[in-house]
């Protein structure tokens, strides 16, 4: 399987190309050339597969430069019962008989969804840079859970640094913790004085420098990331099994979002012929994307629009995955998302109420709605007092939007994207006590803390990364 650019059309190669490059030489994202399907009678062969086999099914079509008995090791070691709490690896849970489930993606390491894909990157990665000898340094921005569950995924992988940039102080006490209780010497944390997209224009600074970036081997690890996309496809599937559904009927998703990454793995899912009828796209106060799927017009939030809410890792303004979505929406028509993306570029919208597109859109069974901050600890509050569950803030934004759009006798699924203990602040001011932690994090917050301030500055960055890595040559 080769891969393309969602804006030119150039060859990327194959998947390991992809896995360990950002962005495509033309700004755009790496794109397979086809999506393979599954028939029917395929399908049923799928569903009773343990989690690693059917990862290996849904993944392997589109990962044609791993042998296939390197990726089903690959797999084994990355979807382990020890490492996601229980052999289900994404256990499914019913919410009394509403018709509502979870499907419980935060059982990983960090405690958030990220790690479904991010312990398979930590894997992929060790096993691509040594097939190569290579050595690569990740140089990464977080807002909370990305930089946790990169570090988590990279822990201990000798040819893997992690430069970890976050804001100063405005992550929640206990994500930063998770980062800065690490001790590794592969693992760098750096708090930055500045806000999210500061961390994130620092990357970009940083990678601009295409001198800079080949010297020291810089790579990333963010949402943008093929691989993270393809084994986030893998849980739709094994959710929607879960449910036992008559073949072919269909079921209902709603997932909690920010860059467009997981529920563009549900599309994806779809498109490869799981019976997806609808895919809910749960936004919170910063709900561009709501704009876009309720209204047909596409236009990027300034930083400044950006709310910082109680379910910050959907605070984002521009999802980065959402090319990949109108890409297909515009049946692979490269030319046409070059365009789109220079009126994204100049912050002007993108409007699609008029074209062809915008039937399309409306034939891809995405729907969308948002919730405020009482909606949340509303949401919180009753799916606690209803089915004795304990749930985080982003997930609340899903069960509720999820709610909104049940269909009489489908099934909707709402992918829990982390565990309550995680946002302790906001789990505590709706129900007022204090949600349980994994052992493993107790007194977490009380341990040493190990990370560097850096100004909001690129030359400050690039002279820290310099003197770490020293005399860095591959
Ligand atoms: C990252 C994250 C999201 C958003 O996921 P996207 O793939 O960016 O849409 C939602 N909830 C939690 C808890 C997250 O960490």
């Amino acid at each position: 399987m080769q891969y393309v650019s969602t804006r030119g059309h150039q060859p990327l190669g194959t998947f390991t190309d992809v896995l360990l490059s950002g962005l495509a030489p033309d700004g755009g994202l790496a794109m397979p050339e086809r999506i393979s399907t599954f028939s029917a009678a395929e399908l049923e062969r799928l569903r009773e597969l343990p989690y690693v086999e059917l990862a290996y099914e849904v993944m392997h079509p589109f990962i044609s430069d791993i042998p296939e008995d390197d990726l089903r090791e690959l797999l084994r070691r990355t979807y382990r019962a020890e490492v996601f709490g229980s052999e289900d690896i994404t256990p499914l849970t019913a919410l009394g008989d509403s018709g509502l489930y979870l499907l419980e993606l935060s059982n990983g390491p960090s405690l958030a969804f990220k790690d479904m894909a991010m312990q398979f990157l930590g894997h992929a990665f060790e096993y691509v840079l040594e097939r190569e000898d290579r050595r690569v340094n990740i140089l990464g921005a977080t807002s909370g859970d990305t930089g946790s569950a990169a570090e988590y995924a990279m822990l201990g992988k000798e040819r893997v640094n992690v430069f970890m940039l976050s804001p100063q102080g405005r992550m929640s006490r206990f994500q930063q913790a998770q980062m800065y209780s690490l001790d590794e010497p592969n693992i760098f944390n750096i708090a930055v004085a500045g806000v999210f997209d500061d961390c994130q224009d620092l990357v970009k600074a940083v990678n601009a420098d295409a001198e800079f970036k080949a010297r020291y081997d810089i790579g990333a690890v963010n949402s943008i990331n093929w691989g993270r996309v393809l084994a986030q496809a893998v849980y739709y599937f094994k959710g929607y099994f879960a449910l036992n559904l008559p073949a072919g009927a269909e079921a209902d998703f709603c997932v909690p979002s920010g860059n467009f990454g997981n529920v563009f793995a549900g599309y994806l899912a779809r498109e490869m012929g799981l019976p997806v009828g609808r895919l809910i796209v749960a936004s919170n106060e910063n709900s561009v994307l709501h704009e876009f799927f309720s209204g047909g017009v596409y236009h990027v939030w300034p930083a400044e629009r950006v709310a910082v809410t109680s379910s910050p890792s959907m605070d984002i303004g521009k999802a980065s995955n959402f090319e990949r979505f109108l890409y297909l929406m515009a049946d692979a028509d490269a030319g046409q998302v070059g365009t789109w993306w220079e009126e994204v570029a100049a912050g002007r919208p993108v409007d699609l109420r008029e074209s062809a597109h915008w039937a399309a859109v409306q034939a891809s069974g995405f729907a969308a709605g948002r919730s405020s901050h009482a909606d949340r600890l509303a949401t919180i509050r009753r799916v606690d007092t209803d089915f004795g569950r304990l749930i985080d803030p982003h997930t609340a934004d899903g069960v509720l939007v999820g709610e909104s759009f049940k269909r009489p006798g489908v099934p909707m699924v709402c992918l829990e994207t982390a565990l309550p203990a995680k946002f302790a602040e906001t789990v505590r001011e709706a129900v007022g006590r204090e949600p349980a932690r994994p052992a493993r994090f107790a007194g977490i917050e009380e341990r040493p803390r190990h990370f560097t301030e850096l100004p909001n500055d690129a030359e400050a960055l690039k002279a820290f990364i310099a003197e770490k890595l020293g005399e860095w040559a591959q």
